[in-house]
């Protein structure tokens, strides 16, 4: 970090090291780049976990939309401060801090000012990697798989010094993603719960919604994980929506494939809720038949997408506090295309996290 803190001093751009894919079939390779001036508001986080989020396979793949290339993802990201701007309050150095899937927005508009930066309506919305940044001469943004990040304080969520880092890194997407529906439909004691997609999400979604004294059923699409799911206190670990007779008042989907979306709102009860946050490719044409939604009257969908800083911050302290962590297996760098073929082939469990120090030495 001697450098980079030689750079900050000179006020130059700041070096870093990552992982970085150069086409949707190209395999990860070492790529050094570098990242924008330290600015007054800005800090320096040095990376020390980074989880792998199935978005960051959709990403790299362009299987929503054309990637910016070299692309460097991650957005779940967990580190030590290293360096602060002149204005900087939030953050001393040494501290630690937490980084998820934006990285500045407007600050102006009535959605940035409700704390959802995510629905920007100024279009200022800066994701943390695969996106062009508007405040830095619109250079691309590159991700957490790297040792290092500049962020406006802003983003940046305050981590205790005695929290598990490898856990709170998945936390500032997989966790924030799944909390903030589940708080938006107000799921409470002795409700019925879904969880369809049992992976690094939904094994969020399970948890929170337990703590919340939800009784909670998964819904996989084979049995490889039943265990774990009885384990961590699922009702039942179904593998198909045809049969189930139970009925519940909230579903949320993180479903990252073409999949039935009727059969599960069809499983609501009146008034129901179904939060769907997975996203699968563009290309799988996922629909929904309106006339079996409406034949299924008082059934609520909608979707969600990440959440807010405050509520990010708010997320961070419930789970740290009630000891509410995701399932991870610790990785290095150079196993990033492993890690996305497991992820993509039914062998992986739910979240691989990237062990910075372990990659990049120091
Ligand atoms: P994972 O790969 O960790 O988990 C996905 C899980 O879904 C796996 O367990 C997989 O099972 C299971 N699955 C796949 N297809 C089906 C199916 N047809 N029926 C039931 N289960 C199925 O992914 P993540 O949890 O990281 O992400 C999930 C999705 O959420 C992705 O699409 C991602 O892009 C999206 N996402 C959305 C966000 C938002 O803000 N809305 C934020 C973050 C992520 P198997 O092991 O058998 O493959
Ligand atoms: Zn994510």
């Amino acid at each position: 970090m001697q450098q980079q803190l030689n750079e900050i001093a000179n006020k130059q751009r700041i070096s870093a090291q990552g992982f970085a894919v150069d086409s949707k079939d190209s395999r990860f390779r070492p790529f050094t780049f570098s990242r924008h001036a330290l600015g007054e508001n800005d800090i320096l986080i040095e990376i020390l976990y980074a989880g792998i989020c199935h978005s960051d396979i959709h990403s790299a793949r362009e299987e929503w939309h054309k990637g910016i290339f070299p692309m460097v993802p991650g957005h779940e990201i967990a580190g030590k401060v290293v360096a602060v701007g002149s204005k900087v309050s939030k953050f001393k150095v040494g501290d630690y801090a937490g980084v998820g899937c934006m990285v500045n927005s407007c600050g102006e508009c009535e959605a940035c000012k409700r704390s959802q930066e995510q629905f920007c309506e100024n279009g200022k919305c800066v994701f943390t990697y695969d996106c062009h940044d508007c405040f830095h001469d619109n250079e691309p943004t590159y991700g957490g798989y790297s040792n290092n990040i500049v962020v406006s304080e802003k983003f940046a969520v305050n981590v205790p010094q005695d929290a598990p880092l490898e856990k709170v890194a998945p936390l500032l997407c997989a966790g924030i993603t799944t909390y903030s529906p589940i708080k938006f439909s107000n799921v409470k004691a002795g409700d019925k719960v879904a969880v369809a997609g049992f992976g690094g999400l939904g094994v969020m979604a399970l948890k929170y919604a337990i703590k919340m004294g939800a009784e909670v059923s998964v819904f996989a699409r084979n049995k490889n994980k039943e265990k774990e799911a009885l384990e961590l206190g699922a009702k039942a670990l179904y593998t198909d929506t045809k049969g189930v007779s139970e009925r519940f008042d909230f579903i949320i989907s993180t479903i990252p494939t073409a999949y039935d979306v009727n059969a599960y709102a069809e499983l609501l009860k009146f008034g129901g809720e179904m939060a769907i946050v997975g996203l699968p490719p563009a290309d799988e044409n996922l629909s929904i038949d309106l006339t079996r939604l409406v034949f299924a009257a008082g059934k609520k969908v909608y979707g969600s997408l990440i959440g807010g800083m405050k509520e990010t911050q708010e997320m961070l302290d419930f789970s740290l506090k009630h000891k509410i962590y995701p399932e991870t297996e610790i990785i290095t760098g150079d196993r990033i295309d492993e890690a996305y073929e497991k992820l993509t082939s039914g062998q992986a469990k739910f979240r691989y996290v990237i062990d910075m120090k372990k990659t990049f030495g120091g």
